[in-house]
């Protein structure tokens, strides 16, 4: 399992999907200051031709894909005379999965990512997993996929990296639980009250970590900490009713494991993404990172508090969609989706983001998963209940004011 990891020359070998993201970025970092250690077989991303022109020119990438056929022009007059070969649209992105490599990145945002990541797990390698929704919408489906083609699956989300690090599958029955920290994103203090008249600025500031736009505004719903707790289920094998949730407003501690003897481990770091993607980079080695080290002793306090599933109705909603079980967490995550892009695009407020979910979760039934297509279609369903209902309580393309917001 681990020898999969490394070719007999030590280099791995490495495909990175959604490299002009957020987490793309940060890897495409760690993997530049590491020239030795790496070599990219294969970048994917979704319409940022400029950059992924510049990634791929600065890594010798092997194969670049790219989703949007409108940025096709810019990346082929970019990549002209490099020998790079490059393909446009999602079956490219497909082939970007595809390329043989020892590791791969899964960080592609969104319910788009579902399909690329399914075809590097089938390819049997290790994926560093940062697209939570893979697991959110088909957990179930992309566990057995990855034991029935030997893939290995790490946890790039920091909290479940977090985890990773600390728990101990081989003696899983000395586990209690497991809790999963929250920053308790922008709004944390806020009444429901405040909330409703926060826009998108607001949303997308998020006190700690520096993030692509989509998990930022989950942040602030916590819907991103909903989302992380039907993650740790499927990642962990752990019941629902043993996965707690803390916040943590300093964002040092990035989760814990509480044992049956009483011990509680947690682990710690500073908030930057290149911690558990080196970690996932390197596994099972470790390497170094130029993160900024944690001063214990300057920090002045590291708090908790529960969190208030009242305030923040997501975490109810996540709870209830992962005991509910089968499309339920795709409808969640469908339905999230679109009320978020309703949100960036002012279409509704910041607290009609929780609402429209539930309402979704309501009206569509629950079944359960057979299948990728399965899981598509539920997905699309939802999507499409979801901007009906805003239509219908909105209005057509209607734009809520809201204080602060962007335009
Ligand atoms: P982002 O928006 O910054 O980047 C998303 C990437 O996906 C970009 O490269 C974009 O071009 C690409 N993309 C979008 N649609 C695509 C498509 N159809 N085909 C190919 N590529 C497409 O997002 P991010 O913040 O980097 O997050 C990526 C994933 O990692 C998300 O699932 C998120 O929940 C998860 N995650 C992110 C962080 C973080 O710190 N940013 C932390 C934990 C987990
Ligand atoms: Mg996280």
């Amino acid at each position: 399992m681990v020898t999969a990891g490394a070719t007999a020359g030590g280099i791995r070998r490495v495909s990175i999907l959604g490299s002009t993201g957020s987490v793309g970025c940060s890897t495409m970092d760690l993997v530049e200051r590491n020239r030795d250690r790496f070599e990219v077989v294969a970048l994917a991303g979704g319409s940022n031709a400029a950059l992924i022109a510049e990634q791929a020119k600065s890594v010798r990438a092997g194969f670049v894909a790219i989703a949007d056929e409108t940025a096709w022009p810019t990346l082929k007059a970019a990549l002209a005379g490099t020998g790079i070969e490059a393909a446009v649209g999602a079956d490219a992105v497909d082939e970007a999965a595809r390329r043989d490599a020892d590791w791969t990145m899964a960080a592609i945002v969104g319910a788009a990512g579902l399909a690329p990541t399914l075809t590097a797990l089938r390819q049997g390698r290790v994926i560093a997993l940062a697209n939570k929704e893979s697991l959110v919408c088909a957990g179930d489906l992309f566990v057995a996929e990855a034991r029935a083609a030997g893939a290995t699956i790490l946890p790039v989300d920091s909290e479940h990296n977090a985890i990773f690090q600390v728990f101990e599958a081989e003696r899983r029955s000395g586990i209690e639980k497991v809790i999963l920290t929250a920053s308790g994103g922008p709004f944390r203090t806020l009444s429901r009250e405040a909330m409703a008249s926060k826009g998108l600025e607001d949303a997308l500031a998020h006190p700690n970590w520096s993030m692509g736009p989509k998990i930022s505004i989950d942040s602030a719903t916590m819907m991103n900490k909903g989302l992380e707790l039907i993650e740790a289920h499927h990642l962990f094998a752990m019941p629902e009713d043993r996965i707690d949730i803390l916040v943590h407003p300093q964002s040092v501690v990035h989760s814990l494991v509480a044992y049956v003897d009483g011990s509680v481990l947690a682990q710690l770091g500073s908030p930057d993404m290149r911690t558990p993607i080196a970690y996932a980079l390197a596994w099972p080695e470790r390497m170094p990172t130029p993160t900024a080290r944690l001063d214990l002793a300057a920090l002045s306090q590291l708090s908790f508090e529960a969190p208030d599933p009242v305030r923040f109705p997501a975490l109810r909603l996540a709870r209830e969609a992962l005991r509910a079980g089968g499309t339920a967490p795709v409808v969640l995550n469908a339905a999230n989706e679109a009320a978020v892009a309703a949100f960036v695009d002012r279409r509704i407020g910041f607290i009609d983001i929780a609402t429209v979910v539930e309402a979704v979760l309501e009206t569509l039934p629950v079944a359960p998963v057979a299948d990728l297509e399965a899981v598509i279609a539920v997905d699309r369903r939802a999507r499409q209940e979801a901007d009906r209902w805003i239509d219908r309580r909105y209005g057509h393309a209607a734009r809520v004011a809201s204080a602060g917001g962007a335009d």
